[in-house]
């Protein structure tokens, strides 16, 4: 017999019913206990849910309050000196949160714990802070006493932790400067590996049969000496006598593969859905006692599963090994939204096409069914709606759209090529006459109350297509006036009209879809909505052109065209299954182009597209680094090259580190890139001035994630800093990102200042 489970359950809630807690705590109106209870809540219906739908075993320690790295992080107790956690109480609840967040209801505050992407997905987790000699104990309760309340309901226990090493790597510390692969951080097992050897310990009391232990930093390019680690970390594991499922996902192991020859774990899972010709090369050194975990329904997307393929797949193995063979999602189910049920206003055929967190556990329980000697008769009527639900996606007339087809046939031959810069830059310059050290911002304006009031009555129908449109432009008008008082070079249109960045052009654009509640952890409490891309991309109208132009009409200024680059909107969307999702990009891609002509033709000069995502983009193995690149960059020069060369296009990128990656940023032949550097005090540049990037640069001046005004020495001495790096002639002057979360007063002190600076600079 098959044995199912899973690797991990979302845990904000349906309703998002933890992020109503966690904020109400923290805001003060809502005890501790109360949290707890929510918690508790939370924790045994989603157990309920996942034995229901027939689970063999049911996950445990997938909870978190803020994030599961943070929770084990605590868990070890290692807590940085400055939260003051003295060695022999156990961590508060509100130590983690000010960990996570600099403050809580009680405790002094301090600076937060780093936070970034968790591998190549948008959830985010809190950086474990590594230091010499760290030493680890047991510090907190929670997996013990989460073991105990499942056992209590009922069910069978898998706790599940990150692994020893995977930790480690997501480490970081001063002292070990190497980046991830740093040696220097393999000392610290030492320390750290008795006390896991303690926790299994305690699990095993508990009359646990099976601990999950997450290495998935083995789908990464690991150096020899982390990948030698291994064997003596789990060498010493197996002294505490409980059987270990070592689970990866994410990517095909490759060479790590010979990790798991010889050792001593009883259990392997690795992904299929990703990595789906791996199976071989991991049977190829596990052994017929272990068990193997398939990954075979996918935990990074929103569609449903062909069974029958992974029937397929999975068929043979199931004879063989028997209760040897484990079946799951291919990784936690953390990264989709809840449950498809929730969804009230999705069309019921592209409903029947999808399926989220719940939808795929049943989906799970009906291939283990399916591969038994008698599958019930409800398993089979499953399989076969399932099939019919396949073949309707497959056959529907909403996939495919003639006229995207055919552009991107014709695609191949548009030229991507603009004539050379120092040639467009001349006749920008000659067109816009800006002076040096030119002035902007990165698009939006503080998104007020009044705004977004506006933006909901009209959604909802409150409010008239008219009165929306005369609140927006009168919104326009008052960010057009105020960028003209204050003397800004290029203007921008302030982007009122957008509730998100990708929201707002898929909502324009064919083969996008929306959900009411698919919602998925961002972080903490912050949930996102990504889009569906369901079908080929068509732009069945202008999207942003009547808004710049009208804003264009306002000034004799130049105003900035504000669109969200290709790559972006595929990053932070379920991308659709059935093609290559650089063939998605491509088509994303086209319709921008489209738009950006559009835009010049309506007399905009200046056009941005947006790209913050586009580092984020990057393959997990460095291998698939440039054909990634390639095709990215494609995309972005696809959008842009259709204008003339007149026209400057701008792009803009935050939270990204270059040096790997400036080859491609300087293939993508913006006119102007707008960076975020402020916080890293211009050190982002040195990656630009390496290179000798050649084209124009604007490096964010002041932070916009703070309130602070920002001081002007301070901004002239980091643009004197940046003219040190770049050509004074290339530089431009602006905030690190959109001001939309700020209010307007810090907002016009702060740009009133570095317009000050910019002038400071002309005239030095
Ligand atoms: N144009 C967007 C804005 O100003 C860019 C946002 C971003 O970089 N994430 O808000
Ligand atoms: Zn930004």
């Amino acid at each position: 017999m098959t044995i199912t489970h899973n690797l991990g359950f979302p845990r904000i809630g349906v309703q998002r019913e933890l992020k109503k807690a966690l904020e109400a705590y923290w805001s003060g109106t809502r005890t501790a206990q109360d949290l707890e209870g929510t918690g508790r809540d939370l924790r045994a219906r989603h157990w309920k849910l996942q034995a229901a739908s027939g689970l063999d075993f049911v996950p445990v320690g997938d909870f978190a309050w803020y994030d599961h790295v943070l929770e084990w992080t605590t868990l070890l107790g290692a807590v940085p000196a400055r939260f003051a956690q003295s060695d022999h109480e156990d961590v508060a609840l509100d130590t983690l949160f000010r960990m996570a967040r600099g403050r809580a209801p009680t405790g002094t505050p301090a600076a937060a714990c780093e936070m970034t992407k968790w591998f190549d997905t948008n959830y985010h987790y809190l950086v474990p802070e590594l230091v010499p000699n760290q030493t680890y104990r047991i510090a907190r309760r929670y997996l013990f006493d989460q073991i105990e309340e499942a056992q209590a309901l009922g069910y069978r226990a898998k706790p599940v932790i990150p692994g020893p090493l995977t930790w480690l790597w997501l480490g970081k510390g001063d002292a070990f400067p190497h980046g991830p692969n740093d040696p220097a951080k393999l000392e610290l097992l030492n320390n750290l590996v008795p006390v896991y050897r303690q926790v299994l310990e305690q699990i095993k009391a508990l009359g646990v049969e099976w601990v999950q232990i997450d290495e998935p930093i083995l789908g990464l390019d690991l150096s020899p000496a982390w990948r030698a680690a291994f064997k003596g970390v789990y060498d010493e594991l197996e002294h505490a006598g409980i059987p270990i499922l070592l689970a990866t996902y994410f990517e095909h192991l490759q060479d790590n593969v010979d990790v798991l020859d010889g050792l001593p774990v009883q259990g392997v899972h690795i992904d299929l859905v990703r990595a789906p010709n791996q199976l071989n090369d991991v049977l190829a050194v596990i052994s017929d006692e272990q068990v193997l975990s398939l990954g075979v329904i996918d935990g990074r997307n929103v569609w449903r599963t062909d069974l029958d393929k992974a029937r397929a797949l999975v068929e043979t193995l199931a004879v063989r090994r028997g209760d040897r063979l484990w079946l799951a999602p291919s990784c936690s189910l953390l990264h989709v939204p809840v449950d498809l049920d929730a969804e009230n206003e999705l069309d019921a055929e592209l409903r029947g096409w999808l399926s989220f967190a719940t939808q795929k556990l049943d989906e799970l329980a009906w291939l283990a069914d399916s591969l038994s000697l008698a599958p019930s008769v409800a398993t089979q009527d499953a399989l076969q709606r399932q099939r019919l639900a396949l073949k309707a996606r497959q056959d529907s007339g909403r996939i495919r759209n003639s006229v995207t087809q055919k552009a991107l046939a014709a695609s191949n031959s548009l030229d991507r090529n603009r004539t050379p810069f120092v040639q467009r830059i001349r006749r920008q310059q000659d067109k816009l006459g800006l002076p040096a050290y030119p002035t902007t911002t990165i698009g939006s304006f503080p998104q007020t109350p009044e705004i977004r009031v506006s933006r909901r009555d009209w959604k909802s129908g409150a409010l008239s297509d008219s009165a929306y449109q005369t609140a927006m432009r009168k919104e326009i008008e008052h960010v057009i006036r105020f960028q003209e008082r204050i003397g800004l070079d290029v203007l921008v249109h302030g982007e009122a009209e957008r509730n998100d960045m990708v929201e707002y052009f898929g909502e324009l654009l064919g083969g996008f879809a929306f959900t009411q509640s698919g919602w998925v952890q961002s972080y903490g409490s912050r949930c996102v909505k990504p889009p569906i891309i369901y079908g080929d991309i068509a732009r069945p109208a202008p999207m942003t052109v009547a808004w710049s132009a009208y804003a264009q009409s306002l000034t004799e200024k130049p105003v900035k065209g504000m669109l969200t680059g290709p790559v972006t909107i595929l990053q932070w969307s379920f991308v659709r299954d059935d093609q290559p999702r650089e063939e998605t990009c491509r088509q994303l891609a086209l319709a921008l182009r489209q738009e950006v002509i559009d835009l010049e033709a309506a007399g905009i000069a200046v056009i941005q597209i947006d790209e913050p995502a586009f580092r984020e983009g990057l393959p997990l193995r460095r291998a698939d680094w440039n054909r990634y690149l390639d095709w990215a960059v494609d995309c972005f020069r696809l959008s842009t090259s259709g204008v003339r060369e007149e026209t400057q296009i701008h792009t803009h990128m935050c939270y990204s580190e270059f040096n790997d990656i400036i080859e491609a940023i300087a293939a993508m032949d913006a006119d102007v890139i707008t960076i975020e550097t402020s916080r890293s005090n211009m050190e982002l540049l040195a990656a630009f001035e390496d290179f000798q990037y050649p084209n124009d640069i604007g490096p964010g001046v002041y932070d916009i994630h703070s309130p602070n005004v920002p001081d002007i020495q301070w901004m002239i001495a980091l643009m004197q800093k940046a003219a040190k790096r770049l050509q004074p002639q290339r530089l431009w002057v602006n905030p690190d990102c959109g001001l939309k979360t700020r209010g307007w007063a810090e907002t016009e002190a702060a740009l009133v200042k570095m317009v000050g600076a910019a002038r400071a600079l002309r005239y030095t």
